[in-house]
């Protein structure tokens, strides 16, 4: 079983019809019925959706994490990879943000938009969020703790609590141990493979039976509360997030698909669509993972090894989209403040948003959190986060899809790098073509 071309279109109709739909009922969305409909069914068809595909995120990535391991077969090697799929995020995370960065010099989406700092989301935000204590704590986490945290204390609480980066660490030791102590972990290795056949087959079920009307769902209830008013005022912000995902998207990706894996971005963007329509319906690069690795494995054939290996740990550690809105979302706030962000300062903001995609759960709205560090550290007050929240959702959506894609996009590439180096690559001609 695979997710075919008929099951993307099924789900790709129903993200259009729940835009459609969520975007009617956004009109009269303080009419009793209109609500009834949204929590009864829209809300209870995603969150049951939700619920399934999270159902299996800890096993997926725990499962697949140890068999990659195992299956590179030499630590060493391992170790190149990761080193190698590191680089590659980091340098595809920083080229994000300069190109949001410049993206929203050219545009200057908060000129002449001053008065939005005086609204009264500023300072509700500054009383729930920041007073709250929850983004005080993210911050102070993720310096110092981010590092020691990769390493569990307690296995299952890493599981509990679904620490990617946790279970990673995790997964790999066992992996490791299996390789060491060689055929007396035979059994064991045979009950993981037995334990993936059954899981992935879980996530193919899911996905077919129930990943259109989901998503249907959630986006329908997305659009039903979205803020439509606010975007007309932060009309000009909307768009530079959404060029600099595009443009991100289009040419780094595009570029890296095309020369560096040697393969067609059309091509992967077919076969990968599957996991990008989940990512758009959950904002949720977590959630996404069992469908994206299916999508990479069996659809892009990207080697088990490699693929979940590289995409579970960039779920966690590599979020171009979001380092986008970040990127955005700073220079806009510094031009509402009457701010002109110095060279140093927008390198600051490059260092600081990428360190702090690092650790940031794949969950929605993260990245607002994480975009309070950001703003702190070029002396901007973070509370201006409160003039954007109302559309972050939707914004939300488009750039997990960028994220997950930059995931896949170096597993590609890195897949492409070792098939080269076992001379299995054939110049000139779709190795995998079919799809
Ligand atoms: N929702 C994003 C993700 O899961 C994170 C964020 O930007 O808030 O990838």
């Amino acid at each position: 079983m695979k997710i075919g071309n008929k099951l993307t279109i099924y789900i790709v109709i129903a993200l259009i019809a729940g835009i459609a739909v969520g975007s009617f009922f956004n009109t009269m969305v303080d009419q009793a019925w209109v609500l009834w409909i949204d929590k009864y069914i829209f809300n209870v068809l995603g969150q049951i959706f939700l619920n399934l595909i999270f159902m299996v995120v800890v096993p997926v990535v725990f499962i697949s994490i140890t068999l990659g391991v195992v299956s590179v077969g030499d630590p060493k090697m391992l170790g190149s990879i990761g080193i190698k799929t590191l680089a590659f995020y980091l340098v595809t995370t920083a080229i994000a943000i300069t190109i949001a960065m410049a993206i929203a010099l050219l545009f200057e989406p908060g000129e002449g938009k001053a008065d939005l700092l005086q609204s009264d989301d500023v300072s509700e935000y500054r009383e729930t969020e920041l007073e709250g204590g929850d983004t005080e704590i993210a911050m102070e986490q993720t310096f110092d703790q981010t590092i020691i945290n990769i390493i569990p204390d307690n296995i299952f609480m890493a599981m509990a609590e679904q620490d990617m980066l946790q279970i990673i660490a995790f997964a790999i030791f066992i992996g490791v141990g299996m390789i060491a102590v060689k055929e007396k972990a035979s059994g064991l290795i045979k009950l993981f493979e037995q334990a993936n056949e059954v899981i992935m087959w879980i996530v193919l079920a899911i996905m077919k039976y129930c990943a259109a009307l989901g998503a249907f769902g959630l986006v329908a209830t997305a659009f039903t509360h979205a803020g439509f008013g606010a975007i007309q005022q932060l009309g000009m912000y909307f768009i530079c997030v959404l060029l600099a995902l595009l443009i991100h998207f289009a040419v780094v990706y595009g570029s890296a698909v095309q020369f560096l894996a040697k393969h067609s971005f059309v091509w992967f963007i077919k076969n990968f669509i599957p996991a990008m329509t989940v990512a758009f319906s959950t904002s949720s690069s977590s959630a996404v993972l069992p469908v994206s690795l299916e999508a990479a494995q069996n659809n892009l054939k990207i080697r088990k090894s490699i693929s979940s290996f590289v995409q579970p740990l960039g779920a966690t550690v590599n979020m171009d989209g979001t380092a986008i809105m970040q990127g955005v979302a700073t220079v806009f706030i510094a031009q509402l403040s009457g701010v002109d962000l110095t060279v140093m300062q927008m390198i600051t903001v490059v260092i600081i948003a990428t360190i702090a995609s690092i650790g940031t759960a794949g969950v929605p709205g993260v990245g607002l959190v994480m975009l309070a560090m950001v703003l702190t550290a070029v002396g901007l007050d973070p509370a201006a986060i409160g003039i954007i929240l109302g559309i972050d959702r939707l914004l939300d959506m488009t750039r997990t899809v960028v994220n997950i894609t930059g995931d896949a996009t170096v597993a590609l590439v890195i897949d492409h790098q070792q098939d080269v180096k076992e001379g299995k690559f054939v110049k000139g001609k779709h190795k995998y073509a079919d799809g």
